[in-house]
């Protein structure tokens, strides 16, 4: 590889990690998307110039359907599938390592470039890929509510089996390296992601994503030791490291451990109620000039968003309400739960796009001891954040740390109906002796309350 190309490829490293670390903060974020892009285009425009790499034609013909398929999904993508597009990125990741590695093997199998690094890296590549790939997959279609999850006894062997099955078609490969151990391999890694992400539901997903989302940066980085391309190492590194950082935070933020997610399904265990016990005669409806009523007598107000804000769009109307109430003196925070949505940091992207102050934004562990001196705990669109069945240790969500909205004074629940969330749990909150259902499309019924509000 030239000098030329290698420098290129290092000017690009450097803006990778900073485009990274200017991520980690939202004031810095949008500079260290642009740092993160800038060295995305750096990176081809380099690889480009290396004509050994490929033929021109094919470049051109990768870059045309990449385009167009890129186009296309930017285009008729709605914001609220985002998360689901997301998953299926991934995929594509491991995918695009199977094959590059794929190709590799065809030139390089049988022939002196044949060791030990090659094969090894190879191998990583082509099983963790797969996993990837056919996992997210399966994310793609739980996210987008298609799948539900399938669970069984014969889980937990079967997955072992085919790890084990895994690890000896790697030592196989390695040894004897050979095209049909390759495709073993490829087979086997497929039908693993599809057996452990199946069984995987409820609240435990976003676990899952942030996971995939390493492998997908792991298998990169192999395919840069197999093909000998350092700015792959350094860019699948990155990813396999931040998403591996992700997948600790989300686990803390769930209280549970990787092992417990991977091999003791949420979904499959636990009590859940019938829905009529929890609701028949128990709920309370309120109109928005109630709630407008409740809000003007009010000190201290928390607003809890949830995936329902993000399908209604509410973010501009919240961020209406949020300044008619401040205009009265009302103190007014947001309490952010790290799984609301249905992407890590979904929430605090809706809010930021209203020009929400960050420091508004209150993480759960700071904002649950204020909620006994909050007035109005205003839930919009959130469910299993705030589900109090999660204190049960016999529910399918036990353990999971939620936003005590319950200890407010006053609960408003917009939702449109009594129905589920995401983990398809009842929720004792909404038939609480002090909450109150506002029931309605989230964006409507906050313009609604503004109105009132307006003419008090
Ligand atoms: P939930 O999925 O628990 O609940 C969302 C609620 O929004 C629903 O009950 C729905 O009720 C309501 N809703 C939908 N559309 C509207 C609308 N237009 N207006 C008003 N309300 C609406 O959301 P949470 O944010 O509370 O919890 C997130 C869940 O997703 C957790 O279980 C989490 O584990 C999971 N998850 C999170 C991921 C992440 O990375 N953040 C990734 C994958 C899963 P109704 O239909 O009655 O209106």
């Amino acid at each position: 590889m030239s000098t030329t190309i290698q420098a290129g490829y290092l000017v690009a490293a450097v803006l990778f990690v900073l485009g990274l670390k200017g991520l980690a903060r939202p004031r810095t974020a949008v500079r260290g998307n642009l740092l993160a892009s800038l060295a995305m285009l750096v990176a081809v425009i380099v690889t480009l110039t290396n004509e050994a790499i490929v033929s021109w034609p094919v470049l051109v013909a990768g870059l045309v359907a990449g385009t167009g398929v890129g186009v296309l999904l930017a285009t008729r993508v709605q914001m609220t599938s985002m998360p689901e597009l997301v998953a299926l990125f991934n995929g594509f990741g491991g995918l695009a390592s199977v094959l590059v590695v794929g190709a590799s093997s065809d030139e390089v199998l049988g022939t002196p470039a044949e060791d030990v690094t090659y094969l090894a890296a190879a191998t990583i590549s082509a099983l963790v890929g797969a996993i990837t790939f056919s996992g997210s997959v399966v994310a793609f279609g739980k996210l987008g509510e298609s799948l539900g999850s399938w669970s069984s006894s014969l889980a937990r062997p079967l997955n072992i089996a085919l790890a084990v099955a895994s690890v000896v078609l790697v030592v196989v490969f390695v040894v004897d390296p050979g095209w049909i151990w390759l495709l073993a391999l490829v087979a086997l890694g497929l039908m693993l992601g599809l057996t452990v992400v199946f069984p995987i539901g409820g609240a435990d997903m976003p676990v899952v994503i942030a996971l995939l989302n390493s492998m997908s940066g792991l298998a990169a980085a192999s395919t840069g030791f197999a093909i000998d391309n350092s700015l792959l190492i350094i860019a699948g590194a990155l990813v396999g490291a931040s998403g591996l950082v992700l997948t600790g935070v989300m686990c803390v933020a769930m209280n549970r451990t990787l092992g417990n997610v991977l091999f003791g399904s949420m979904a499959s265990g636990g009590v859940i109620q019938d829905p009529h016990d929890v609701y028949d005669g128990k709920v309370r409806s309120a109109s928005a000039d109630d709630v407008a009523l409740i809000l003007d007598s009010a000190r201290r107000v928390v607003i809890v968003p949830g995936y329902g804000l993000a399908v209604a769009q509410a973010q501009h109307a919240v961020r209406d309400l949020t300044l008619a109430l401040e205009k009265r003196g009302i103190e007014v925070v947001f309490a952010v739960h790290p799984v609301a949505g249905r992407m890590p940091g979904h929430m605090n992207v809706l809010l930021a796009e209203a020009e929400i102050d960050y420091a508004q934004l209150i993480e759960m562990d700071v904002v649950n001891p204020t909620f006994a001196e909050t007035d109005v705990a205003i839930v919009i669109g959130a469910n299993d954040v705030v589900n109090p069945v999660a204190r049960d240790e016999r529910s399918a969500i036990a353990g999971m740390p939620i936003l005590d909205v319950d200890a407010a004074r006053t609960v408003v629940v917009i939702k449109r109906s009594l129905s589920p969330g995401f983990a398809g749990i009842p929720n004792p909150l909404f038939a609480a002796d002090n909450t109150l259902m506002l029931f309605g499309d989230g964006k409507e019924a906050v313009v609604g309350i503004n109105t009132a509000l307006n003419q008090l």
